[in-house]
């Protein structure tokens, strides 16, 4: 159970750099024809690039039904997985773009510095230029302009409580 659990993390961590490369090399790759949806404004519910939430869905699947009978790791390489599909829908398509309206404004100075660093990755509507690829990993700048704008508007809260 404890090796089960530890083979879960382990592949949520995994999953970060499989993302990260995916997105790279991938979606801003041969298949940019598919996430290029998803850097175009549009008014749809749905975008090609939802097509991914399908094939890692079906990725965790397979090792669900290979590895459950007995319980062995890829059981619990299909729970890592989709573990991390989740976190990634919750951040990404409800917290960072909004799909379901549930999250108000943060002053979470690590979801902040999420939200700025993926939508650096949107200013680029092209194929090329893009950066920040990840998705719960951040880099440092982010945190730190992050911060910095945290620790203003409690400056800022703090000096109208005055009025
Ligand atoms: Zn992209
Ligand atoms: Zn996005």
């Amino acid at each position: 159970m404890l090796t089960g659990i530890g083979t879960m993390l382990l592949t949520f961590v995994a999953m970060e750099g499989v993302a990260w490369l995916m997105h790279k090399y991938v979606l801003h790759g041969f298949l940019w024809f598919l996430h290029k949806s998803h850097h175009t404004h549009h008014h749809h519910a749905f975008e090609w690039n939802d097509l991914f939430f399908a094939y890692y869905g079906t990725l965790a699947m397979l090792f669900f039904i290979f590895g459950s009978d007995p319980i062995d790791y890829r059981f619990w390489i299909g729970a890592g997985i989709t573990l991390y599909g989740l976190a990634y829908f919750l951040i990404h398509d409800v917290f960072i773009h909004r799909r379901i309206k549930v999250f108000g404004k943060t002053s979470n100075v690590y979801l902040k510095a999420l939200n700025m660093a993926h939508k650096v990755h949107h200013k680029v509507q092209d194929k090329n230029g893009s950066e920040s690829f990840g998705m719960l990993w951040v880099a440092p700048r982010y945190f730190r302009l992050a911060y910095e704008i945290v620790k203003k508007q409690e400056q800022e809260e703090r000096g109208s409580v005055h009025y």
